[in-house]
């Protein structure tokens, strides 16, 4: 279940649109945010994906974290290896094809090799960021067109339950997603 949050409605004057509430985007909201700045998501999924696409992360993301005033509450969500484990990829016949035994803290104090549950890490992600002060949300919207308006960019997309159409300004816009057809365009 997604976070309580803000509304960002087509009368939301933010700093930065967002769109996509990934790991990408809203690290980049709590940045943005603590920085002072608003900003207002639109992602399509109202809840984050069941399937992990990312397994392992080092300390220097968790560092990242940090600075955030997060690094204890995301080291907590980690899978930390143990000291002389092997880490790689193996095959099917359990073959190791490459692998390595990496030290278990780096020299900036975080455990250096980190195996998480996407789904676990990406909820807590997302709902820090949709929780914290300056941040709107539509979330069950798609964007799909842009339109840069000199000082400001208009977003419209479709709030997926209602099949309405949804209109969002910004000054800035980051956009956190991969592969869309009307992101490739833009
Ligand atoms: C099968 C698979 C395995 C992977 N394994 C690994 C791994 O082991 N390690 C690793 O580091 N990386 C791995 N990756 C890559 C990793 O998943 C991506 O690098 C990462 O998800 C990128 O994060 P992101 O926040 O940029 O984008 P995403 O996680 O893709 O998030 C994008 C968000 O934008 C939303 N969105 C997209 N289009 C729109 C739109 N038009 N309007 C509104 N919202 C939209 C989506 O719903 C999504 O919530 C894997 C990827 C896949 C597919």
């Amino acid at each position: 279940m997604t976070a309580e949050h803000k509304t960002a409605t087509a009368s939301t004057d933010s700093d930065i649109a967002i769109i996509g509430t990934g790991p990408v985007g809203a690290t980049a909201a709590l940045f943005l945010a603590r920085a002072g700045l608003t900003a207002a998501f639109i992602e399509r999924y109202p809840e984050v994906h069941k399937l992990p696409r990312a397994i392992s992360l080092d300390g220097e993301i968790i560092r990242g974290f940090q600075r955030l005033g997060l690094g204890e509450e995301v080291a907590s969500l980690l899978q930390p290896i143990s000291p002389g484990e092997r880490v790689g990829f193996g095959n099917s016949k359990r073959e190791w094809l490459f692998d390595q035994t990496p030290s278990p803290f780096a020299s900036n104090g975080w455990q250096s090799f980190n195996m998480f549950d996407r789904p676990e890490l990406e909820g807590y992600l997302r709902d820090a960021a949709l929780t914290e002060a300056g941040v709107t949300a539509q979330i069950g919207t798609e964007a799909s067109a842009l339109a840069d308006k000199g000082d400001r960019v208009v977003i419209d997309g479709k709030q997926l339950d209602r099949d309405d159409a949804f209109r969002l300004s910004a000054h800035c816009l980051i956009g956190c997603i991969r592969r869309h057809p009307f992101w490739a365009k833009a």
